[in-house]
């Protein structure tokens, strides 16, 4: 049921709070405490009383859910995992990025061009398909993690074979673990002839990484991200750690999934790449993210092709939002225009409730300490 709070009803109606309560005592109303919470009916007569004529909301409290996970996942298809790459500044996460994502080209299509969505997915030549984010490192997997967005299955710690264990990589350590995602360690920068890859592997231990060579379950790889060495041992060793886990997906029940990164584009308007965890989004589909909706008419894969549908583990780009999405967002189908509007507009409408309250909260604790 719908409540609105005294002090946020004086608000909508544009009266001060010392005489809407006086108002609310003649009506007979008997708390009338800012935050006491009003029922439907009595937020009704109070707005006939100032004659305004209420519309009591029927739809007001009309979200999306997520669906619940199924008890036995075991019958349902396998997808890719989804892999972020961390990493100290200058360690070589973008080199890294650049290399899988060119190598993926060069096995792809003839005259496959990459386009930046945030993420891209490789294909390996046993067909088995790895999914890399590739937003701003940190900034994004914290951003998202604060929403409450479980995006990332497994962790790529780059760590310079010439540099160590620097501040970064301990944070990212640290990441990982309060995530509770598992970890390859790639020691990069093998190329150079100051690299010492044993001294990594120590320190590691040092701070809380069990790799296998020590008797813990932490894969290690030597790379040069430079110089695309390793790089197959480093993909086989995110596919080994990802069939201990079996990510699986439903693939028949509407589309969710995450926000990766939105920008507007000129002559695109505001665009949104969503990786699909769950169902299958398809041309046509109404889907809702925080505040925006959109219709998906035309979706695009990293490589810039259009698709029809995308199934969960892959990144898609979506045009035609009505507002930009948040990275980190949830997205959820809704079975028509009509409630996706529906839903937004609820949305806004609890923002705006939590905005005025928390003013009213504010202003009420600068009138307490004037007291
Ligand atoms: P990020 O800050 O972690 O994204 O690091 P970058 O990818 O920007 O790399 C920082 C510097 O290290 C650049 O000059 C890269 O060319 C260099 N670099 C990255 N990987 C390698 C590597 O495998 N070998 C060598 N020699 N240099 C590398
Ligand atoms: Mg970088």
């Amino acid at each position: 049921p719908e409540a609105i709070s005294v002090s946020n009803l004086a608000k909508l109606i544009g009266e001060r709070l010392a005489p809407f309560e006086q108002k609310l005592r003649v009506l007979g109303i008997e708390y009338t405490t800012h935050d006491h919470l009003l029922n439907a009916e009595e937020a009704s007569l109070i707005a006939m009383e100032y004659d305004l004529s209420p519309v009591v909301n029927s739809e007001a409290a009309i979200d999306l859910y997520s669906k619940p996970i199924p008890n036995d996942m075991s019958k349902y298809p396998l997808r890719p995992p989804i892999v972020t790459i961390m990493g100290h500044v200058d360690h070589g996460k973008t080199t890294l990025l650049d290399s899988l994502r060119k190598s993926t080209v060069a096995a792809g299509e003839a005259g496959g061009i990459t386009q930046h969505i945030g993420a891209f997915s490789v294909t390996l030549p046993s067909k088995k398909t790895i999914t890399f984010l590739d937003t701003p490192g940190h900034a994004a997997f914290s951003a998202m993690r604060a929403r409450g967005a479980h995006v990332t299955d497994i962790v790529v710690l780059v760590v310079a074979a010439d540099d160590g264990i620097m501040p970064q990589t301990i944070e990212a350590i640290k990441h990982a673990k309060d995530a509770g995602v598992p970890m390859v360690v790639a020691i990069n920068k093998i190329d150079r002839h100051d690299a010492n890859a044993s001294k990594v592997r120590e320190s590691l231990l040092a701070h809380g990484v069990e790799l296998e060579e020590y008797n813990g379950d932490t894969q290690s790889v030597e790379i040069s991200a430079l110089k695309s060495q390793g790089l197959d041992v480093l993909e086989e060793s995110i596919i080994t750690l990802a069939e201990l886990s079996e990510y699986r997906a439903e693939v028949d029940i509407e589309a969710e999934g995450n926000i990766i990164e939105s920008q507007v584009e000129r002559g695109k308007g505001n665009v949104a790449t969503i990786l699909v965890k769950r169902g299958t989004l398809k041309q046509g589909d109404n889907i809702v993210a925080g505040t925006s909706w959109c219709k998906v008419r035309l979706m695009t894969n990293d490589k810039g092709e259009s698709l029809k549908e995308a199934l969960p583990g892959t990144p898609v780009k979506v045009m035609g939002w009505k507002n930009l999405p948040k990275a980190g967002d949830e997205v959820l189908q809704a079975k028509d225009e009509e409630l996706a509007k529906i839903v937004v507009n609820n949305r806004l409408l609890k923002e705006e409730r939590e905005r005025q309250i928390k003013d009213l909260e504010v202003i009420n604790e600068k009138r307490r300490q004037r007291k």
